[in-house]
């Protein structure tokens, strides 16, 4: 829960605090806010007069707004499945629909599912995903073809059977993807445009950054200024611009998920790094929910087995906290072992995993 700083301007960075003030109403559902002096919580789109700062106070669900004594306002209806909150929950059901489908469905077949015009399923679909329907069916196409690679050994067939028309198209992508070829991170992040957005999660600040593509970094940390210096320092030439409403709703799918592990919701990430840390992190994204492995058992299954200690140095390397879940990789040994982020993080989400049980 976010409190205000008696001196918080409403306008103030944040986003709840520039939700609130605009009346944004696609950040509803996200979250309520609640006034001390009347007693009455709200959506950020609520029409009423605002309350000074110091009154104000943010709550993630209705329930915990109730809880603390507070009541529904009557103009808003904050208890209400809102626009956005249906919406998205229509979009989940279009991403499943594509990870099913043999061929990705037509732009007009899943706006048509989702009850949506194709305009404003293309400009929802990305608000709630931060990525295109296309470039989606891309990805889902490419973790299969990464799949059967790794089952079958057999190149062209896995292209075909993953539905490419053509090889080159494949690694063309691939290149792309796997960090194989120099990109322009390698560059610092030239011409890249990166939103960013610093919110409070129960293990602490989190840093979250995306770049048009998907999310490029996940960082916890305890101090908001020194996490801004870090994103900084690794993307020094990228466009930095603060949280637009479709990039606040993706950053709070990833807190949903810190909070929430067994609420997966497939993330679209731009994760660069080499070859060989991309093929850790794949790893890392196939251990279930609940269990671990050891770094050896990760390097086994990449076809390394004697590179253990390099794949600890590519669990450190994780630009990605959570999503790529590098807490899950412990030492054969006993213990938790180490995290880039602190062993008490990691072990809080382990034991929210419920590993080990
Ligand atoms: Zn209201």
């Amino acid at each position: 829960m976010l409190t205000a700083p008696a001196d918080a301007p409403a306008t103030g960075p944040g986003w709840k605090w520039r939700a609130v003030a605009e009346r944004d109403a696609e950040a509803d559902g996200a979250f309520v806010f609640a006034v001390r002096t009347t007693g009455v919580y709200c959506r950020p789109s609520c029409p009423s007069r605002r309350a000074r700062p110091e009154n104000i106070l943010f709550f993630d669900l209705a329930r915990e707004a109730e809880a603390a004594g507070f009541r529904p306002c009557k103009r808003c209806r904050p208890t209400e499945l809102s626009l956005q909150q249906a919406r998205t929950l229509a979009i989940e059901a279009a991403c499943r629909t594509i990870e099913a489908a043999e061929t990705p469905p037509s732009l007009a077949t899943l706006a048509e599912a989702a009850g949506l015009s194709p305009y404003h399923f293309h400009r929802t679909f990305r608000a709630v995903t931060g990525v295109t329907p296309k470039a989606y069916a891309g990805q889902v196409r490419e973790r299969r073809a990464t799949a059967t690679l790794r089952d079958s050994g057999g190149v062209t067939r896995a292209i075909y059977d993953a539905g490419y028309d053509s090889a080159s198209r494949f690694y063309d992508g691939a290149k792309e993807r796997l960090g194989m070829a120099p990109r322009t991170f390698r560059r610092g992040g030239e011409g890249e445009v990166i939103r960013s957005a610093i919110a409070e999660s129960s293990l602490g600040l989190v840093l979250v950054a995306a770049t048009e593509r998907g999310i490029c970094a996940v960082r916890f940390g305890e101090d908001a200024r020194a996490l801004e210096a870090e994103l900084h320092a690794l993307f020094p030439r990228a466009r930095h611009l603060p949280a637009d409403p479709a990039f606040s709703e993706l950053a709070r799918s990833v807190i949903g998920r810190i909070e929430q592990p067994e609420a997966a919701l497939e993330l679209p990430l731009d994760i660069q790094g080499t070859l060989f840390e991309q093929r850790v992190w794949a790893a890392l994204r196939a251990i279930p929910t609940g269990e671990t492995r050891s770094y050896g058992a990760v390097a086994r299954e990449i076809g390394q087995p004697t590179a253990a200690r390099a794949v600890a140095r590519a669990c450190a390397a994780n630009p990605v906290a959570v999503l790529t879940p590098c807490h899950r990789v412990v030492p054969a040994a006993g213990g938790l072992g180490g995290y880039r982020w602190g062993s008490a993080r990691k072990g809080e989400l382990l034991r929210r995993e419920g590993a080990g049980k």
